[in-house]
């Protein structure tokens, strides 16, 4: 069983308000603020991510190509790699590039 990061959750200062919960725009009267709708009025947004924890494994993975097939022959000019090289860290040769 592969180990997976854990869903971590923190307050940023919300961008579209600075994170004053208050938005204004030249179509308000001075001194007038209109709550944000990003956050809500709460000046925050959570950030919901997860931790990297190392590269997971797939398991309908023969072969890695550096990009697209696109047309049959490019089977012969562009060589892959075994996807357990490619998960040992190799990476196909682009020779487009
Ligand atoms: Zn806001």
């Amino acid at each position: 069983m592969e180990k997976k990061g854990s869903l971590v959750k923190i307050e940023t200062i919300c961008r579209s308000c600075s994170g004053t919960g208050i938005f204004r725009s030249f179509l308000e009267e001075n001194g007038v603020g209109i709550v944000c709708r990003d956050c809500n009025g709460d000046g925050k947004n959570i950030l919901e991510y997860v931790p990297f924890t190392g590269r997971r494994r797939r398991s309908d993975i023969d072969v890695v190509y550096a990009e697209r097939l696109i047309l049959f022959s490019d089977r012969e000019n562009l060589h892959p790699i075994s996807y357990d090289a490619f998960f040992n860290g190799e990476k196909p040769i682009n020779h487009h590039q």
